[in-house]
């Protein structure tokens, strides 16, 4: 270990996060491999090494020979305080070297209020923030990510974006850049090679022109680029096929999902209208119940772990999910390894499947109606009859369980004080279902009901829509509060409306919010999404003095011409089916679920054989 670090990680809570070594970590020979890789999370260790995508692209790179993928997470304050004394540049976990040495850095983007951890993590390197203020091809600073639908707030810092799914563009380009590295290129003619590998977007090659009243007027590509027209993302199509991370990175100190993770699908069939990863994740892609099943068994063999989580979009939507799941319990059962669903969908959930799980510990149950009515679970596309939910929570608690979560949003589009009430009405029809099914009403109910602000996303059909005011947020949080207050077994939290208003502004974003995340993180933004750290003043500031106007992003409903700063980006939904369920939602008509009908998104277009089968 490096000796300014050995000297540091005594003053620090967790040092465990910064020494790496831990089982399953891959240290190769610096001199046997020519590219180095920086796989960078930019946010806590324990956030980061629950990252399913980034432990199968950890397993996947380090497979390659000659490739050496090392793990970088964003320093708590305290470690950061430290570097900079000591003059300790961030390093990778695994040999403790700068990873401004490593050949690509590359970023994974889940959620908006990491961008500053971004801008925090490369000056820690060392590193100009500003792409046109790195000049050399290495190290090339690459993001992908749920985010980088939208990559126009990171444009100026980020060298290429990748989109979609990472496990095959990544290899592509990995091995542009080999040869570009071998052949002397700059970084200009890497780039302009790397643009016409499909799923990459290289920002610097698209300029933003603006009208007079500050909407885009056009995503202007740049003359002799040869950038294409439109980006389209990247899926990986036969999921049977893909890696798999069976050899799990054991954490040396807890982390937020300490648990085998089995993903058993790809996309949703769903449609729910307010839900990016929904939309961009299409079609589904099933992978092969067995051979989960032996991957499952083979990941806790190898790591120890005694706990299972079957982690999709929503579960429950697996076709073969209680074959998979019979035959894992007859594995996890006697060997007191709990296996759980973080989602579940109230309508699919069967007694069978319940009863297959309380075979082993239980684990929370957590259901999101998203909406209190049905009125508005249909403008949303929710597809979930309140009669299902009652009956799946009757279930629940008559297996035992005494408590449930609820989750809702509130500000969505037709929301009307009804709808707000209705949330207070569902939970207490919640509560007399306990009433009346509970073996053990000795031992109380604990129901917590949980609203969110609504944020509207990038390709999703409410990608034209207007944030409510902060001011309206707050006084349906107040009619909802005032509706419980006298329910003694309903517990009401909501979300902090300060980072929902700047997910907002920068999920819808453009490039001029580049200047404002750069001065926010100047003036001392980073972990945003810690409470710890998040100064909403700060980020009003950064905005006032670059001359942004937040609300112009956040609360403004466009028309359905504008000209979004994501209008390069094709994740194979069409704007125009995404319109017509903009329409749906207003005359509250649901969509069927892809299994029923296909309704002609267009995702089918990335498939061979043109047809969903998921
Ligand atoms: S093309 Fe049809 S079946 Fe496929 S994802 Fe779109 S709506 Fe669903």
């Amino acid at each position: 270990m490096n000796r300014t670090l050995e000297h540091i990680l005594p003053k620090v809570q967790k040092p465990a996060r910064y020494t790496g070594g831990e089982y399953n970590a891959v240290v190769k020979d610096r001199r046997a491999v020519d590219v180095r890789y920086a796989l960078c999370f930019p946010d806590t260790y324990e956030i980061g090494m629950s990252n399913l995508g980034c432990r199968i692209l950890y397993g996947l790179m380090n497979q390659q020979e000659g490739v050496w993928c090392e793990r970088c997470y964003a320093p708590w304050g305290d470690m950061e305080e430290e570097m900079r004394r000591e003059g300790l540049l961030l390093y990778g976990l695994e040999s403790g070297d700068p990873i401004s040495d490593f050949d690509i850095i590359g970023f994974s983007l889940g959620y908006e209020m990491a961008y500053s951890n971004v801008l925090n993590m490369l000056d820690l390197a060392g590193l100009p923030l500003r792409s046109e203020d790195r000049p050399e091809l290495t190290p090339l600073i690459v993001a992908g990510g749920t985010c980088a639908y939208n990559p126009e707030p990171l444009a100026p810092f980020i060298d290429l974006f990748v989109l979609g799914e990472g496990e095959e563009v990544t290899l592509e380009y990995i091995q542009l850049y080999r040869q570009a590295k071998e052949e002397c290129w700059s970084k200009e003619e890497f780039l302009q090679e790397a643009a016409q590998i499909e799923g990459i977007y290289v920002p610097s090659f698209y300029e933003p022109i603006y009208n007079e009243d500050g909407t885009l007027a056009e995503m202007r590509i740049k003359e002799g680029s040869g950038a294409p027209e439109m980006v389209r993302k990247r899926i990986v199509e036969d999921m049977d096929k893909s890696y798999f991370p069976v050899k799990t990175i054991i954490p040396s100190t807890e982390i937020v999902h300490d648990r085998v993770m089995l993903e058993l699908f790809r996309g949703c069939i769903r449609g729910c209208r307010f839900c990016q990863a929904g939309y961009t994740y299409r079609p589904v892609r099933n992978r092969d119940p067995k051979l989960l099943a032996r991957y499952g068994k083979a990941a806790c063999e190898d790591s120890g772990y005694q706990e299972m989580t079957l982690s999709s979009l929503s579960s429950t939507d697996y076709p073969c999910l209680l074959e998979l799941c019979d035959d894992l319990l007859d594995y996890c059962a006697p060997r007191d390894i709990g296996l759980s669903l973080p989602s579940l969908r109230a309508d699919t959930f069967s007694m069978n499947l319940m009863e297959r799980l309380q075979r082993v510990r239980k684990g929370g149950l957590t259901f999101a109606p998203e909406a209190g009515t049905q009125r508005l679970r249909d403008a949303i596309n929710k597809n979930l009859r309140e009669e299902d939910l009652l009956q799946s929570v009757r279930t629940c608690f008559s297996g035992g369980w005494n408590g449930v979560k609820l989750y809702f949003m509130l500000g969505l589009p037709t929301e009307t004080d009804e709808d707000v009430l209705g949330i207070a009405d569902l939970a207490r029809k919640v509560y007399f279902a306990w009433k009346e099914c509970s073996p053990n009403k000795a031992r109380g109910v604990r129901i917590t009901v949980s609203t969110s602000w609504f944020v509207p996303k990038p390709h999703t059909a409410f990608q034209w829509e207007a944030q409510i005011t902060r001011e309206e947020y707050q006084r349906r949080v107040d009619l909802l509060r005032d509706a419980l207050k006298r329910d003694k077994s309903i517990t009401y939290n909501w979300h902090d409306p300060e980072t929902s208003y700047l997910e907002a502004v920068f999920s819808r974003g453009d490039r001029r919010l580049a200047d404002v995340l750069e001065y926010a993180w100047q003036h001392g933004a980073k972990m945003d999404s810690w409470s710890e750290y998040f100064d909403f003043q700060r980020w009003m500031d950064a905005l006032k003095a670059c001359g942004v106007d937040g609300d112009f992003y956040a609360h403004r409903e466009r028309p359905r011409d504008e000209v979004f700063p994501w209008c390069r980006i094709d994740p194979m939904v069409t704007p125009a089916f995404l319109w017509r369920e903009r329409e749906q939602c207003y005359s509250s008509q649901t969509t069927p679920d892809c299994r029923t009908r296909c309704s002609g998104c267009g995702a089918n277009r990335l498939l061979k054989g043109g047809v969903c089968n998921g």
